[in-house]
């Protein structure tokens, strides 16, 4: 008789065969190798460099003792918070009520996609976790061609010629600018044009703005301007709070979106109930503002613009082809100039390279194709994170306000980054110098 299939063959056909997340998996096999003793370069998984502000630390401490589960939606006062950031930094009219709060704003995009009965739009090269999501809850989804000259942006033309194919369909996109995986952001000009696409076709636009406070220029502007009735916009402590491991997420909605916030809360209260109650508490504060966070997000962009910037450099003087980003924390970088050197090595697409490259200076970085790349395409996502924020954000609050960082602060107070990437510079370098065969 044949064996009788086990239990594990009943696993959700839609999770079978599925690995833990990119960024998560890079992170915790860079911790292993730390143990095992190599010495590894931590540009793998996107968390701030950056401490939670201290204010906002305080907070947290003051109410470590609450205890009771709170609203599905969140903490009133922290809804209202929220609405009116978006109203102080935006200029965008929601109340509190419009606000929706989660345990990260991950849940809350795999919730709307839950709820949502929709086609996923989202453009080649995006996060790691958007096309999973779909994937795991059954939804289509749509990659968007984009142009690495253009930095890798969505245009009207594209997004209108996609939706033109079968205009009727529900669709949601997902813009994420500043962006992870390459740090590139949209003019208002670019916003509006691609806004106005969305509104022909009525497309649900969930604006992922994560990054937006670490606009190198600190002048980021929502798509919720240009298309306000359809937009969602999304946001969290993770990135520019430096709170990424107390999970807190909000999502904003205009009043022709509430049915599906009303349906995310629903979703939400048989599944993870409510948000953690001190970080509620603390993020008040974080929403509020003031001249502690004001300052702590001046250092925060002066720092990683002054990185972005100096890695930039070092990458184009070695044959990189690779622009100044906007903002975040990311650089994408192509690897194709070093294609025949690479290839006689047998490194032919984005998942042996960073294994190489991993193995041989200890750099870890996610591969292009983790981002919705070809798999041929030789792309790697850089997370220029590891180093020490305190020290930094420190050392950049001491010198003169409102001028350059000097020209050697990211060598001395961003070293790990600074040194990887000359690792991989090295690296390339090495390949082109070893006579064939
Ligand atoms: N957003 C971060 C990244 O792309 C990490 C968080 C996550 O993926 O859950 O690396």
């Amino acid at each position: 008789m044949p064996d009788k299939p086990g239990l594990t063959s009943h696993l959700n056909l839609n999770v079978r065969g599925l690995p833990i997340s990119a960024t998560l998996g890079i992170n915790e096999r860079s911790h292993e190798l730390i143990r095992q003793g190599r010495q590894i370069f931590k540009l793998g998984l996107g968390q701030s460099p950056f401490p939670v502000p201290e204010v906002v630390v305080n907070e947290l401490r003051i109410n470590a003792h609450q205890k009771d589960y709170l609203p599905v939606l969140g903490l009133p006062e922290l809804r209202t918070a929220v609405a009116d950031y978006y109203h102080r930094t935006q200029g965008l009219h929601f109340a509190g009520e419009d606000v929706m709060i989660g345990p990260g704003s991950k849940e809350l995009m795999f919730i709307l996609q839950l709820v949502y009965y929709g086609e996923l739009v989202i453009p080649t090269p995006s996060w790691v976790s958007y096309a999973p999501q779909a994937h795991i809850i059954g939804r289509q989804i749509k990659w968007l061609e984009t142009d690495a000259s253009n930095h890798w942006k969505v245009t009207p033309q594209n997004l209108s010629r996609l939706c033109a194919s079968d205009p009727d369909r529900p669709r949601l996109i997902i813009l994420n600018y500043p962006s992870n995986p390459h740090g590139y952001t949209y003019s208002n000009d670019e916003l509006a044009a691609i806004a106005e696409v969305a509104r022909e076709y009525r497309m649900l636009v969930l604006a992922d703005e994560i990054y937006g406070e670490v606009n190198f220029r600190g002048d980021h502007t929502s798509i919720a301007q240009f298309y306000p009735e359809g937009t969602i916009v999304s946001s969290g402590l993770s990135k520019w709070c430096g709170a990424g491991g107390w999970r807190l997420g909000t999502f904003a909605f205009p009043a022709e979106l509430q049915w599906l916030k009303h349906a995310m809360a629903t979703a939400a209260s048989e599944t993870y109930t409510s948000t953690s109650a001190p970080i509620q508490y603390a993020a008040i504060k974080a929403f509020q503002g003031g001249p502690e966070i004001d300052e702590y997000l001046i250092q925060s962009r002066r720092v990683l613009a002054h990185l972005s910037d100096t890695l930039v450099s070092r990458l184009h003087a070695a044959g990189f082809d690779i622009a100044p980003t906007h903002g975040g924390f990311y650089l994408f970088l192509d690897f194709e100039a070093f294609r025949p050197e690479l290839a006689s090595q047998g490194l032919v697409d984005s998942v042996a390279l960073c294994e190489q490259l991993l193995n041989d200076t200890g750099v870890a970085l996610l591969p292009g194709v983790a981002f919705g790349r070809p798999l041929g395409e030789l792309t790697v996502r850089i997370a220029f994170v590891d180093f020490d924020g305190s020290a930094a954000l420190a050392a950049a609050s001491a010198l003169p306000a409102g001028q350059p960082l000097p020209a050697d602060f990211s060598a001395r107070y961003c070293t790990n980054c600074v040194t990887a990437i000359e690792q991989i510079c090295r690296w390339v370098a090495g390949f082109s110098t070893t006579p064939p065969g």
